[in-house]
């Protein structure tokens, strides 16, 4: 099918946008301006069931199973092609590897909101479905709450553009108590649209969270932004995914990661296994050989073939959580029913990785890419 674009060609074509300019540094991380041509993406671009923002190209939280290193790839190619070879911009991007550079060369996207506005004027039959319900996710490839939004707000100016309207569907992800600066919009929003927030949250574990996210916020700052954004009324998800087998995975863990989140009000959870696609396993891989060596074999046989764990594994872990959900009152949605999180791994199509607890089973366990964790969950069920 041919894709229609979101405004008429001849309404762009004039157009030129700036090229990318160095905005400021904080620590180790540079932000760098960009001008988008639309900050809307169909569901048809991106082969996903939902519609997509992300103010944001890169993201300093740097975890280590992210997969969405790639989208800073293609972005810096293309700011690098526009700059003078010579800039200190085009210098600062290459200077990094690539997984590197995702983490500390931030791109703004400085007209988002603008951008934004005016695809949601331009009334064509596709935003008309967009308009009409369709579910619009707003950080799936990076967190649209992360460092850079306390400084530059595009987050906070997007969600202002889409409280202008009635009857959408929005759904923010991140894991980021920042949010809650934002509740004003969000409450103006929610009460025009459906809006539910994700928080993405693994474990309770600080310690073993600093190693696998070592920029994110604590568990216990994620814990406190839900609360707080469930009591001032706003529907919010968790989103435990990954899980990383053989160490996030443990029942004794997942029960208590969900016993904080029901206490905090949560409404329902997303789990999924780690998937490993190839930007993601590039940077994951040699994570575990460093942080969890007597896995690192493990999963070389689990992900040789599939960048996914067996279906066993999968099945396991959703049974799981799903009875484990409703000793506490919180129901397992599906990411086919409700559009949970791509950043995280866990996007159709996309890869994923795991490890855990289960490091102590003999290695006579490990059978090719199937069987590998799951009797240490099936144990439970
Ligand atoms: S998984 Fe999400 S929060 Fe973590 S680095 Fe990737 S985009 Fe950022």
């Amino acid at each position: 099918m041919q894709q229609q674009p979101l405004l008429p060609a001849d309404a762009l074509a004039w157009r030129r946008f700036p090229a990318p300019s160095p905005l400021g540094t904080q620590k180790d991380i540079r932000y760098i301006g960009s001008h988008a041509r639309g900050v809307l993406n169909g569901p048809e671009t991106t082969g996903m069931e939902f519609w997509s923002i992300n103010p944001y190209v890169g993201c300093a939280f740097g975890c280590a199973y992210c997969y969405a290193r790639y989208t800073h790839r293609h972005v810096s190619e293309r700011a690098i092609d526009q700059l003078e070879e010579d800039s200190g911009t085009a210098e600062a991007l290459l200077e990094l590897p690539g997984w590197l550079s995702f983490e500390r060369r931030i791109f703004v996207k400085q007209n988002a909101a603008a951008a934004l506005r005016e695809q949601l004027a331009s009334r064509g039959p596709r935003v008309a479905r967009l308009l009409g319900g369709e579910t619009l996710l707003v950080g799936t490839a990076t967190d649209p709450y992360q460092p850079a939004e306390r400084r530059y707000r595009v987050t906070r100016d997007v969600l202002e553009v889409l409280a202008m309207y009635r009857g959408l569907r929005v759904v923010v992800t991140t894991k980021s108590p920042l949010v809650v600066r934002d509740l004003d919009v969000l409450a103006r929003l929610g009460s025009r649209s459906r809006l539910t927030v994700h928080m993405s949250l693994i474990t309770m574990d600080r310690v073993l969270a600093r190693r696998i996210e070592p920029r994110a916020p604590t568990p216990d700052a994620r814990l406190r932004a839900m609360r707080r954004l469930c009591e001032s009324g706003i529907d919010v998800g968790v989103n435990i995914m990954p899980v990383l087998p053989g160490i996030s995975d443990s029942p004794a863990m997942l029960r208590t990661l969900l016993r904080h989140v029901a206490d905090a009000g949560v409404s329902h959870v997303h789990a999924c296994a780690l998937r490993l696609q190839p930007a993601a396993r590039r940077r994951y891989l040699p994570f575990l050989a460093a942080e969890f060596p007597t896995l690192a074999p493990r999963y070389a046989i689990a992900y040789a073939e599939e960048d996914r764990m067996n279906e066993r594994y999968t099945a396991g872990l959703l049974r799981f959580m799903e009875r484990a959900g409703r000793e506490m009152g919180l129901p397992l949605h599906t990411l086919g029913r409700s559009a949970a999180n791509e950043h995280e791994g866990t996007a159709p199509g996309r890869q994923a990785t795991a490890d855990s607890p289960c490091a102590d089973l003999p290695a006579g366990d490990v059978r090719g890419n199937t069987a590998m964790y799951a009797p240490q969950l099936e144990l439970s069920l």
